[in-house]
């Protein structure tokens, strides 16, 4: 269906000096006229084409007449809608007005015709039926697009779970033999310790770390993979606990960097316990080591919202430059070589996961070489 299609008016009378003269006063290049000098033509071609703007019928015909036509009109179930306007001579008007109006008419008018109203009428019902055309195409064409987003979004599922089962199994199976190329290089180390040049001491030293390196790598990554496999079901989490806990693991960090660390008071939410312990744990730990030279001052605080628990982590650190604020929630987005600031580049994509995880949203804010802050939601249902 086009909406370029010219408009078909179907044109019923008797007469055809009648038909003739309504088809000159509503010429228009955008009308296509059909024309049944019978009701009984008229429902045979109704029967091949259902596709009319509208009907314009004579009442006053020999064996079928207008109103008994469109009663025949009105009990099909693709006809029905089409729109009648009846045309009579104006004696016999009150009884056939109502008699028009029962067999579903929409319109009726007196001969002779009033021409600037019939081409008002006409104008009428041609737009209607042009828009309610444009309607059926978009709605067409909007399922069209629905399925293939729907067929879409399904294989990004499908390839995304491919993706993660892959990257669960290579880091787990990788694990084993990266252990063990580690532990044996340590052991040669050992054994040729002061027997073997200064050079080969700085290529096994360098073996060693990049081993470690990848170790760090590969965990990261079955952290990540885990992060959404996790099947246990939530429960209430005390996040003053999640808090302790989460210090206690950074004693030594927070020792050597001497880090000033507050925390407003901190709500009891439906998370997971371990989840949590990680997320916190990513994003104070960030928060000690991006420091700027000066003693790392970290400030947690939290405030119930709509629908949601916000938490923000703060720091006086060297803050994030606008352009890099989203991309440092993928995976392996570092922006600073390795030797200056130890880590691989997984923290803040687990973080992300794990607030998804929790119907939630995680971004950041930051004013360069002045401190960043972390902000997230957890949903609170
Ligand atoms: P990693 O800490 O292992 O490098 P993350 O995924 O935790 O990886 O962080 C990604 C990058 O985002 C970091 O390398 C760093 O450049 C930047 N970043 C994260 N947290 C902070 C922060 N608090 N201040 C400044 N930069 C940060």
């Amino acid at each position: 269906m086009s909406t370029e299609q010219a408009i078909k008016i179907l044109l019923v009378d008797d007469r055809k000096e009648d038909i003739l003269s309504l088809e000159v006063l509503l010429a228009n290049p955008n009308y296509k006229f059909d024309k049944a000098t019978s009701g009984r033509e008229a429902l045979r071609i109704l029967l091949r084409e259902y596709d009319y703007a509208l009907i314009l019928i004579d009442v006053q015909m020999p064996l079928l007449d207008g109103f008994e036509t469109a009663q025949l009109i009105r009990e099909s179930e693709k006809l029905k809608h089409i729109p009648i306007i009846f045309l009579t001579a104006n004696n016999d008007r009150p009884n056939n007005i109502f008699k028009g109006y029962q067999a579903g008419a929409v319109d009726f008018m007196i001969k002779p015709v009033v021409p600037e109203i019939i081409r008002a009428k006409v104008a009428v019902f041609a737009e209607l039926y042009r828009k309610s055309n444009e309607l059926l195409i978009q709605k067409q064409n909007l399922l069209v697009l629905n399925k293939e987003l729907e067929q879409r979004s399904e294989e990004l599922a499908r390839s995304n779970m491919d993706l993660e089962k892959f990257a669960y199994v290579a880091s787990h199976d990788m694990q084993e033999p990266l252990r063990t190329i580690i532990s044996y290089i340590e052991l040669i180390q050992k054994k040729f310790n002061g027997s073997i040049d200064k050079d080969m001491e700085k290529y096994m030293d360098y073996v060693v770390g990049a081993g470690y390196r990848m170790r760090e790598l590969i965990m990261g990554l079955l952290e990540y993979s885990r992060a959404d496999r996790e099947e246990k079901p939530f429960t209430e989490v005390n996040c003053e606990e999640i808090f302790k806990a989460v210090i206690a693991n950074l004693h030594r960090s927070i020792e050597e960097n001497k880090a000033v660390i507050q925390c407003d008071k901190l709500p009891v939410i439906k998370a997971s316990y371990m989840q949590m312990i990680q997320l916190f744990q990513n994003l104070m730990s960030n928060a000690i080591k991006f420091k700027k030279g000066t003693v790392p001052q970290v400030k947690i605080s939290y405030k119930k919202i709509e629908g949601h628990h916000l938490f923000s982590i703060g720091d006086n650190g060297i803050g994030i430059e606008p352009e890099y604020r989203d991309k440092i929630f993928e995976m392996f987005k570092r922006l600073h070589p390795i030797g200056e600031y130890m880590g691989v580049g997984i923290g803040l994509a687990i973080c992300k996961k794990i607030v998804e995880r929790h119907k939630g949203k995680i971004w950041v804010d930051s004013i360069p070489n002045n401190g960043s802050t972390f902000y997230f939601t957890i949903s609170d249902n």
